[in-house]
């Protein structure tokens, strides 16, 4: 008796060893929706300084403080290494561009979706983060395929 309920245990610490957790899958989607930012803002320049250089995914409001709009296409976009890593002032430009980049309305909807995060929080559902993956995945295949049709002109 005592060895079965034993089995049944280690068959369940298997089945959980198996199945990625919420971090792991917050991890591989933000994989997949960098490269999407990266490929959407293919060609535009920083957000922050304005200059053409490689671009990074990078946050207007921080993945640190704004957990819940890490995957959020409005308030995340190309911006280069240095702006992105190492210079705070960096916001500055990012939220004048990114009233143009995205207009007044969404800027205003944007700033008031990290306001209700802030007073309410957000946690993500591991169902919610899988069907992310899969529609930035998809996403990606749109863009790469314009990509390469680009390329071929
Ligand atoms: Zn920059």
């Amino acid at each position: 008796m005592a060895r079965k309920t034993k089995l049944k245990t280690e068959i369940r610490k298997e089945r959980k060893r198996k199945e990625p957790t919420l971090p792991q899958l917050k991890q591989r989607l933000q994989q997949v929706f960098n490269k999407f930012i990266r490929l959407r803002d293919y060609g535009k320049p920083c957000i922050s300084c304005g200059r053409k250089r490689l671009l990074q995914a990078g946050h207007f409001y921080s993945v640190k403080g704004y957990d819940g709009l890490r995957y959020d296409e409005y308030n995340v976009h190309g911006e280069c290494g240095g702006c992105n890593g190492f210079d705070d002032m960096h916001l500055l430009g990012y939220s004048e561009n990114l009233k143009e980049r995205i207009g007044i309305e969404e800027y205003e909807a944007l700033k008031q979706r990290a306001a209700d995060y802030k007073r309410e929080g957000y946690k993500f559902l591991k169902s919610e983060i899988i069907e992310l993956i899969e529609i930035y995945k998809s996403k990606v295949k749109i863009l790469e395929q314009k990509g390469s049709n680009n390329f071929a002109e």
